[in-house]
């Protein structure tokens, strides 16, 4: 069965990549719904999680027909790696971190004696944005786990996993996803009852249902229905008395059988303030993150959006956009409309200049490039030394060209001085910057792998 995926991805990626990042994983067990791999470095362990295990849990929903949890662990190999430098340490297990809960107080003022009313029970589901469709959703390698999982669930007749928990930042389509989810299945089954709503609402309904003395039907609202959506599930982090009522909805739910959505802005398990036992039961089904997007994925959006809106925009300004706009889907939607209407409003067409005047303060705010401070970190883990050998004076070569390898790299990616990256690397000169930033490219030019190695360090930089 990997090997099935194991074929499909290698025709993919090409044979190079297959090479480096693929072919080393060895699957360490596995069954239809799990799978373990073993890489023999962190480095490799981040690099295969970023950017292939969503597609490995794609087209193993393809090829199995079931979703599977792809874990990926470092082992070390039995042999050494050629490169010292390179091999990392086997990993500890991070502690988990047990978050603390606020208590909310529920204040039940004994006020009304209104009587909840069938009709506005009904009410109890928001109401869908009819642009949040499956055809108008822009697939690309950020979302394809998400965008899978989700068609699975809308178009499946047996739940297919339960629960489907999508996360991921802000504006970069779980709402969308959800919205879609719930126009196909009604549109499919106009008899299926399917309630979506925000965690927020959840909660607000929740309250008052406590507040008039009527959460008996409250509770049967939500667990007769056939479909549950919640969005934004971070919000219950710390309402004790929502998160327990919604923890026992959910276990009845899913205990029926009947499909239950959530979305959240973290991982299960990175949720706050929310309980041990719920972040867990919320990670039993298929759980798939969407990652920021990639210019790729940027020019479809803008390109798919541009013939809604029937307007032509010149290439170069698409363009401009996708390389500038690279905070989410909704500022870049935000950019589109506000040059579209700028230019019906003027009455005169779009080009690059009006579009970067319009755009004035949205390109400064997503003008934020990496970090020298980040480039330490990440270069120090990569090679296994101490972020503070970045400033020492140690002279070692095992921490000297990794330091070295950092300077490089501020000056690639930041827009600092000599001087400057000098003064973040524990006072050198500008001179010593200038040195390093030689040494690297005549090393980048002599050895091919070592030129990977940093074009990889930038890559994961840059991302
Ligand atoms: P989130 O809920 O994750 O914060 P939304 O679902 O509200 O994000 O998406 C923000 C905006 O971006 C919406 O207008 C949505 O239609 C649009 N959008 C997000 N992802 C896509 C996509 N893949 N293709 C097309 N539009 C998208
Ligand atoms: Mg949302």
């Amino acid at each position: 069965q990997w090997d099935r995926v194991l074929n499909r991805l290698r025709a993919e990626v090409g044979e190079a990549a297959y090479r480096s990042w693929l072919k080393p994983l060895s699957l360490l067990s596995g069954n239809d719904s799990f799978i373990r791999m073993a890489v023999p470095t962190r480095f490799m362990r981040d690099w295969v999680a970023g950017n292939y295990q969503d597609r490995i849990q794609v087209l193993w929903l393809e090829e199995i027909g079931v979703p599977a949890q792809v874990e990926i662990v470092v082992q070390q190999p039995v042999r050494p790696v050629p490169k010292p430098a390179l091999v990392d340490v086997v990993e500890a297990p991070t502690p988990v971190v047990e978050a603390v809960s606020e208590r909310l107080v529920v204040d039940v003022p004994n006020l009304s004696t209104e009587v909840v009313h069938e009709a506005e029970v009904q009410r109890i589901t928001a109401p869908l944005d009819p642009r949040f469709t499956f055809d108008n959703f822009v697939v690309g390698k950020p979302n394809e786990l998400a965008y899978a999982a989700a068609r699975r669930v809308a178009d499946a007749e047996a739940v297919p996993f339960n629960p489907l928990f999508l996360y991921g930042g802000v504006g970069l389509g779980k709402t969308h996803l959800m919205h879609a989810i719930a126009h196909q299945i009604r549109t499919a089954h106009p008899e299926k009852k399917v309630i979506y709503l925000s965690a927020e609402k959840f909660m607000y309904q929740f309250v008052r249902a406590l507040r008039i003395k009527d959460t008996m039907s409250f509770k049967e609202q939500f667990r007769s229905v056939d479909v549950l959506m919640i969005d934004d599930v971070q919000f219950i982090g710390g309402r004790e008395a929502t998160q327990e009522e919604f923890f026992h909805t959910f276990n009845a739910l899913v205990d029926q059988n009947r499909q239950v959505i959530i979305s959240a802005d973290k991982s299960p398990s990175d949720l706050e303030g929310v309980e041990e036992r719920m972040k867990s039961r919320m990670g039993w089904g298929l759980v798939a993150d969407i990652h920021p997007t990639t210019y790729e994925l940027r020019l479809g959006i803008l390109e798919s959006k541009a013939e809604q809106l029937d307007v032509v925009i010149p290439q170069k300004v698409v363009e401009f956009l996708a390389h500038k706009i690279t905070s989410n889907i909704r500022e870049l939607e935000g950019a589109l409309n506000r040059i579209v209407a700028h230019a019906t409003l003027v009455g005169r067409s779009i080009t690059l200049e009006t579009t970067q005047e319009v755009l004035h303060d949205l390109l400064r705010s997503n003008d934020r490039r990496v970090t020298i401070e980040e480039i330490q970190k990440k270069v120090a883990e990569h090679f296994n030394i101490r972020v503070s050998d970045m400033h020492s004076s140690r002279r070692a070569r095992a921490v000297a060209r990794p330091r070295q390898i950092a300077m490089y790299l501020s000056k690639q990616l930041t827009s600092r001085s000599l001087p400057e990256i000098g003064r973040k690397f524990g006072g050198r000169d500008h001179t010593t910057v200038m040195h390093a930033v030689k040494k690297v490219e005549e090393l980048k030019s002599t050895d091919v792998e070592f030129a990977e190695d940093i074009e990889l360090l930038s890559r994961m930089l840059e991302n």
